[in-house]
């Protein structure tokens, strides 16, 4: 049995409908139940201003902190560009097998890179970015299949090739909690 609550907490505006598309896709990909926490504000407190960016460990630290292990696991979403020390920025970072990850939308719209805007486009890369990191929670770590949505994404072209699926091999190591 898989967790039963994954609550979405969503620092910074995302659309309330897309919030609950992804709630239903995230649900439906790992067959646990999603529901959708009140909005936290934007996470100033993980702002560094040398790098115009926001630490992504300091706010998974923080929802460690703001939410119990009894909350299941936490995934927030985040408009603001995100960054671990050793890369220039992350679309998302998670413990794995922990309870806490974060993804930023910041870089997977299309107008980000020059280009029109493509909802279509933006709510598949969040989608997919969300149950990747739902994935690494859930104990699984990259995989090399291209199509996996496991496949660590280093742009969003490798971002746009993955399925937002499991390939088998990934699905059998799935992290089992109750
Ligand atoms: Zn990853
Ligand atoms: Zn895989």
């Amino acid at each position: 049995m898989l967790p039963t609550r994954l609550p979405i907490v969503s620092p910074g505006p995302t659309p309330p409908c897309q919030e609950k598309n992804l709630c239903d896709a995230v649900g439906a990909s790992f067959d646990l139940t999603c529901r959708i926490l009140d909005r936290e504000p934007r996470p100033e407190f993980a702002l560094n201003k040398v790098r115009e960016q926001y630490d992504a460990l300091e706010l998974l630290a923080y929802l460690e902190k703001r939410y119990s292990a009894r909350d299941g696991l936490i995934l927030a979403i985040t408009d603001v560009d995100l960054f671990i020390s050793v890369l220039t920025f992350v679309f998302g970072e998670a413990r794995l097998s922990g309870r806490a990850a974060v993804i930023s939308t910041f870089r997977l719209r299309e107008q980000y890179y020059g280009r029109p805007s493509d909802e279509e486009i933006f709510f598949s890369r969040v989608e997919k970015s969300a149950i990747h990191e739902v994935g690494h929670m859930l104990g699984l770590v990259h995989c090399a299949d291209l199509n996996c949505v496991m496949h660590a994404s280093n742009t969003v072209a490798d971002t746009d090739v993955k399925s937002p699926m499991l390939c088998p091999n990934c699905h059998a190591g799935l992290r089992k909690i109750s």
